[in-house]
């Protein structure tokens, strides 16, 4: 702060007011990358759903608690001074773009690709196929798909891509209720999938078992579930990693970890398991070409293919697997943002290593597309957070309170990131045992933790105000609060 002063000579620097969109990691990365290069900045973190965390909530798995432990990191973040969280606000549907602009030094759009690519396949539309997006969001409790009600009443399921995600979906279909015990599943997810007479999961690559794009801790997980086999057929394996022009020593040394994995597991003899009654199928060197069925999802047609160049390249032959359900996990897209250029070729926002112009940027899957792990999007607010300070340098727009004003012009409820703290106490107390919280589904049931706490504070202190909040949220009820922008 000191440097700032000084190469201002003695003029009065006023605040930097930085609004970041999105509440997941690459929003938190960006607000600690800026709160250590300009200690007095102030961030606004404005997020769609009244619950923070973005895909460590709603994409992890509910398995993966370690993995979602990161949040504690980014709950110090938000409770710095500097920092303010404006939850239950959605860009585009409470506030826009153009009014952030004005409001804000700097704004960071960080939200995500939160759409699904589409399996654009005949068929690919029939009820009974879903997209990751959707079903992962339906088994983590996110409210924009707690009603997707998914007939999990079939023995087989295709899960479609050789990413990380794909194994998600098949680990959580395939585990036994033991296994998600220390889980966060909702339990009425959980009444569903345990119920499910599922036998066979198909995952299902285009490529070979080289190119999956699966890490090999999680492939290598799926060789020690409770009731569940992992089936490869060795045939498809490769004797080793083929050559590749430019594959860095890393990437092959994950691609070889990986062949090992699937060498052991073709190894494996289902016959020998018989009291697991569940397989996991991968099958690779196969792409989608249409989804069977009459009035809903019955199989799924793939075409053979080769790799070539790297590139899944088809033979002409097809095969059938017999299926209730089709996942697809293939990848995300942004949504349209009114004012923002999309990228047709990479799908994300046009950018300049995180610029999208003067006073705008964008970090994590919404600058560079849905790759990379959690860890990934701490350069990205590093980079955004050094061009802030190059660009805009000196504050000077209103900030916080503007927003707080427009807010209540709107007739918004924003969620404080104490009222946000109340609702997660809530979760935790209610925890089933052995799990870590029962998540609420529903927008309206996380506002009415806090209208209950309100009300009970009201009849508890004579003279209070009903429905003025101590944390500073908005008291106003909104239209539909169970809509979010997706
Ligand atoms: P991903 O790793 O990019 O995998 C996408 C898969 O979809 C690829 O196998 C791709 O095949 C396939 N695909 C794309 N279009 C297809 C089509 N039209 N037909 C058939 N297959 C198609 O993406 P992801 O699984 O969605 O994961 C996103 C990111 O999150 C990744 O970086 C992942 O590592 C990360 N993640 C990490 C964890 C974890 O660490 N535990 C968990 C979940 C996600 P090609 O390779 O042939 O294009």
């Amino acid at each position: 702060r000191g440097d700032r002063v000084a190469a201002r000579g003695s003029r009065i620097v006023m605040p930097l007011n930085v609004a970041i969109v999105g509440a997941g990691p690459s929003g938190f990365y960006t607000a600690a990358a800026l709160l250590k290069l300009v200690p007095d900045v102030h961030i606004d973190i404005i997020e769609a759903l009244p619950s923070p965390y973005g895909l460590i909530r709603g994409g992890v798995a509910p398995d993966h608690q370690s993995t979602k432990a990161v949040a504690r990191a980014f709950e110090r973040t938000a409770g710095t001074p500097q920092v303010a969280y404006f939850g239950n606000v959605a860009l585009g549907r409470d506030v826009s773009l153009d009014e952030l602009r004005e409001i804000y030094d700097a704004v960071v759009l960080a939200m995500g690709a939160p759409l699904d690519r589409r399996l654009d396949i005949p068929g690919g539309d029939k009820p009974g196929a879903y997209g990751a997006a959707a079903f992962v969001g339906w088994y983590n409790g996110h409210p924009d798909y707690s009603d997707l009600n998914p007939d999990l009443n079939t023995r087989s399921v295709c899960v479609i891509g050789n990413g990380n995600v794909a194994l998600d979906i098949a680990r959580v279909l395939v585990k036994t209720p033991r296994e998600m015990a220390s889980s966060d599943l909702p339990e009425a997810v959980a009444r569903v999938i345990h119920s499910a007479p599922i036998r066979d999961v198909y995952v299902i690559g285009r490529r070979g078992p080289a190119e999956a794009k699966f890490t090999n801790k999680e492939l290598s997980e799926l060789g020690a579930l409770e009731a569940c086999v992992p089936v490869v057929d060795a045939a498809q394996l490769p004797a080793s990693v083929p050559e590749e022009d430019g594959l860095p020593e890393r990437e092959r040394r994950r691609r070889e970890k990986n062949l090992a994995t699937f060498r052991s597991f073709a190894a494996r003899r289902p016959e020998d398991e018989k009291d697991k009654p569940r397989r996991l199928h991968f099958i690779f060197y196969a792409r989608p070409v249409e989804v069977l069925g009459g009035d809903r999802v019955e199989g799924l047609r793939l075409e053979r293919t080769r790799v070539e160049g790297g590139r899944a390249v088809g033979t002409g032959e097809t095969f059938d697997i017999p299926c209730g359900l089709i996942v697809s996990a293939i990848g995300y897209r942004m949504p349209a943002i009114a004012g923002l250029p999309i990228d047709p070729d990479t799908g994300v926002i046009r950018n300049s290593d995180g610029r999208v112009e003067k006073g705008v940027y964008t970090v994590g899957w919404a600058r560079r597309g849905p790759t990379g792990v959690i860890g990934t999007n701490k350069s990205d607010g590093d980079i955004v957070a050094r061009h802030i300070v190059e660009d805009v340098g000196q504050g000077g727009k209103p900030g916080r309170a503007a927003l707080e004003a427009l807010l209540r012009e709107h007739g918004v409820r924003w969620v404080s990131f104490a009222d946000w703290q109340r609702i997660d106490a809530a979760e935790v107390a209610a925890a089933p045992p052995g799990a870590p919280r029962r998540k609420l589904i529903r927008i309206k049931d996380m506002l009415n933790i806090l209208d209950k706490d309100d009300a009970a504070a009201a009849a508890s202190a004579p003279g209070a105000v009903p429905g003025d909040t101590a944390s500073g949220s908005g008291d106003t009820e909104r239209a539909d609060p169970s809509v979010t922008q997706s």
